[in-house]
């Protein structure tokens, strides 16, 4: 049962991890399934992905490997997202600063005033946060109209609370003459940097680990580690079986990592502690009529409406859905900062049918077909103000006692798909590394 390396989690970065070793691995994995979040339901004859999953990558390698693994089950599809905007019922494309056309004249101008400011202000200090941020690239009015609204929406807190190390590329920033004509005209070149993305023709998104698992091998499901003795090098798991190792990798969230070995030190235990996430449950809804919508996501950036965002699987792969219907997966975000308003499962399907209803998108005679809510704990990481010290003072420790943390949650970083198969690589290339040294002395 002993090997060289252990992997916990068979999650993509975990699989990846598995993938990418020259060495002996096992991956152990609690769930009965492998793919962690990278995973898709069927519900009568419906398939919705644990959150909508869109793959795009600007990565060579990602790249070449998810083609590599989705070979002929690949669809290219030219984003169709855009924002409602309940209180005037209209929708602009997304992103929104760069198409305020159709908005009203008046939030127009606060949006271009906002702009014209951010453009005129010179030596502008470093951010402090988030909020300071958006004000500085975009202005007041792109600021209070939108971003700061659906940010504190999707994040659970304040803009004033969160850094912005995790922009990248992730929030377009158009220049001054994209703006103008997006507000001008009904511009349809798109903005960002996933404009074609790419889904898997059949079996929802969880065809990608399903795929990278055949490469791996000697995956134990049902197995959760339930204590990691790093002096002993052995994992305990289901609170019975120990198996040694020589290297362990982990992709478990780092607070849980944390949580299974005793006597970590009262700092990367606070650290760990006071790390920040938000929790998202997934309101899946199949409707007896064709069409619903012709977009792949929307985002509500309204209070009133109880979801963020909402897509539509059937405009990713027409398999996901039975002829003749169509799908909606809604997503709503929590945290111990903005608890579920709605509480009971019948009643958030209820409300969620019901917002659904209001913004057009079902209508009243429509016959739900099924709904279903799915559960994801740990969803998105919250880049909160002490993010990067809370992060590398548990690195710091975990590596000290010979763990290599990886994927989205063990590096603790707003990983899409690509990074995280790219994350495991990285953890397998150094182990890889490290055996290559030592064969040479
Ligand atoms: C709402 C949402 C939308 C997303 N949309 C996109 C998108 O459109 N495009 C994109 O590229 N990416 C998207 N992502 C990101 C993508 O899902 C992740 O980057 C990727 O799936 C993470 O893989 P991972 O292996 O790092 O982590 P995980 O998938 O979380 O894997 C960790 C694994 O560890 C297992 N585990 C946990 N505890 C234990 C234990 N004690 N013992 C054993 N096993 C354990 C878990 O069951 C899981 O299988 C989205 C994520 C979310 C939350």
């Amino acid at each position: 049962m002993d090997h060289k390396n252990i992997i916990l989690g068979a999650g993509l970065a975990g699989l990846s991890a598995g993938y990418h070793l020259n060495d002996s691995y096992a991956i152990y994995e609690k769930q009965p399934e492998i793919g962690g979040l990278c995973r898709s339901e069927e519900v009568d004859s419906f398939i919705f992905d644990y959150a909508p999953h869109i793959l795009y990558t600007v990565d060579p390698y990602a790249s070449e490997l998810i083609h590599k693994l989705l070979s002929g089950n690949l669809k290219i599809k030219k984003r169709e997202a855009f924002i409602y905007h309940g209180k005037y019922d209209l929708y602009t494309q997304f992103p929104f600063q760069a198409h305020l056309y159709g908005l009203p004249a008046s939030v127009i101008m606060d949006c271009l005033k906002g702009v014209v400011e951010v453009l005129r202000t010179r030596d502008k200090p470093t951010p402090k946060h988030y909020e300071e941020w958006i004000y500085q690239r975009f202005g007041k009015g792109i600021a209070e109209h939108l971003m700061i609204p659906y940010s504190e929406k999707i994040w659970t807190i304040s803009t004033r609370r969160m850094n912005y190390d995790w922009i990248d590329r992730r929030i377009p920033e158009p220049d001054f003459n994209t703006i103008l004509e997006g507000a001008l005209t009904d511009a349809t070149a798109l903005t960002g940097f996933n404009n074609d993305f790419w889904y898997p023709v059949h079996g929802g998104i969880e065809s990608l680990p399903t795929s990278l698992g055949k490469g791996v091998k000697n995956i134990h499901l049902d197995m959760k580690a339930s204590k990691i003795f790093p002096k002993e090098n052995e994992v305990e798991f289901n609170r019975k079986t120990r198996v040694k190792y020589d290297r362990l990798i982990s992709t478990l969230p780092l607070p849980v990592v944390v949580d299974l070995i005793d006597d970590v030190p009262a700092d990367v235990k606070k650290a760990a502690g006071d790390l920040e996430h938000n929790s998202i449950i997934c309101v899946n809804i199949g409707v007896d009529r064709p069409d619903i919508s012709p977009h792949h996501w929307l985002y509500f950036h309204e209070k009133d409406f109880i979801f963020h965002r909402i897509s539509f699987p059937m405009n990713c792969s027409e398999k996901t859905a039975p002829p003749g219907t169509s799908s909606v997966c809604c997503e709503i975000a929590y945290s111990k900062y903005r608890p579920l308003e709605v509480k009971g499962k019948k009643n958030i399907i209820q409300k969620t049918i019901d917002d659904l209803t209001r913004a057009g998108i079902l209508k009243k005679e429509d016959k739900i077909l099924v709904s279903d809510i799915l559960s994801l704990k740990y969803a998105y990481v919250i880049y909160d103000l002490n993010h990067r010290k809370n992060v590398n003072t548990i690195h710091d420790y975990l590596r000290g006692v010979g763990i290599y943390p990886c994927g989205r949650f063990g590096e603790w970083e707003y990983f899409n798909m690509d990074h995280s198969i790219m994350s495991g690589k990285r953890a397998a290339d150094k182990i890889n590394e490290e055996n290559l040294t030592a064969l040479k002395k």
